[in-house]
């Protein structure tokens, strides 16, 4: 069967992206006799050290410095553990190739029973194995302000789903709105700046806040408090409510650096009062500056 009809064989076959509920079909998920709110302690994460043979460049320990630098290391910051690397680097490809196989722009909406479903069918991988369910578990349900990001939590259960009916997809974007203000608003800047404006990311799954997450703490080699400075650990990002991100067509990555803000869009933007960023420059939720983010 090729990808696309598998994809539409379980959409009818199960209630997939069409219902929040996770409850109305079987849970992936592990219990581990766990009670449900338990915070993960830091010794089961990490340690809030670097590993020896790495060279910590900056010894600042303030929010706003942090911010500020955000792609940098700090003594401070929470490494995950050696023996859990391993880890983070097949979830990583696991990721990957599930969102190779549900296709981008379904994997923006998809939860994490449906990524674990779709793990046993993508080609050139393994399904996600009960200690990697368990590690996710204990990421999701870790205080992250112990990381340095002070957000608000807005998933409180990992099993949390976007109901598909609530959003709707943006043509030639890839990406989703949520219906209502977000769409709205999104339209409003479109009609006041001109086409010239493009959604970069909408609403996103607790998969895809997972699979942003854990590939930059594998490119900053295990450094997760460093990832929790660029995104919004799985969770707490409000791309999971009504923010969406923005940028200028052509512009490509330069759409998710400072240069955004140098552009005439940006300027407009600014100048008709649709900039109300959730992360400003140097702010102390622990998040870099993020112009490009509106805030809904
Ligand atoms: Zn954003």
């Amino acid at each position: 069967m090729k990808r696309r009809d598998f994809v539409k064989y379980l959409s009818l076959s199960v209630p997939l992206f069409t219902c929040g509920c996770s409850h109305s079909w079987q849970s992936y998920f592990i219990k581990d006799n766990k009670p449900e709110n338990e915070t993960t302690q830091l010794e089961d994460i990490g340690a809030p050290a670097a590993p020896p043979e790495k060279q910590i460049i900056t010894d600042a320990t303030d929010t706003k410095t942090k911010s500020l630098h955000f792609d940098q290391d700090f003594s401070d910051d929470i490494f995950c553990k050696e023996s859990d690397r391993q880890l983070l680097e097949q979830l990583v490809e696991k990721f990957r190739a599930v969102q190779r196989y549900v296709g981008n722009g379904n994997f923006n909406l998809l939860g994490m029973d449906e990524f674990f479903l779709y793990s046993r069918y993508a080609p050139r991988t393994e399904a996600v194995t009960k200690r990697e369910k368990l590690y996710l578990e204990k990421l999701f349900s870790f205080d992250a302000k112990i990381y340095g990001f002070y957000g608000e939590k807005n998933f409180q259960s990992i099993t949390e789903n976007i109901r598909k009916n609530t959003t709707v997809k943006i043509p030639h974007t890839g990406h989703f709105l949520r219906k209502g203000q977000s769409f709205e608003t999104y339209n409003k800047i479109r009609k006041d700046i001109g086409n010239t404006i493009i959604l970069t990311s909408g609403v996103r799954g607790l998969a895809k806040q997972f699979h942003l997450f854990l590939e930059k703490a594998f490119i900053s080699e295990g450094n997760l408090s460093k990832a929790s400075r660029s995104l919004a650990p799985p969770g707490y990002s409000f791309h999971g409510q009504n923010d969406f991100d923005i940028g200028k067509v052509g512009f490509g990555l330069n759409n998710f650096n400072d240069e955004f803000a140098n552009t005439r869009e940006f300027k407009i933007l600014s100048d008709l009062g649709y900039v109300d960023i959730r992360y400003k420059e140097k702010n102390l939720l622990g998040v870099r500056f993020e112009p490009w983010h509106i805030k809904i």
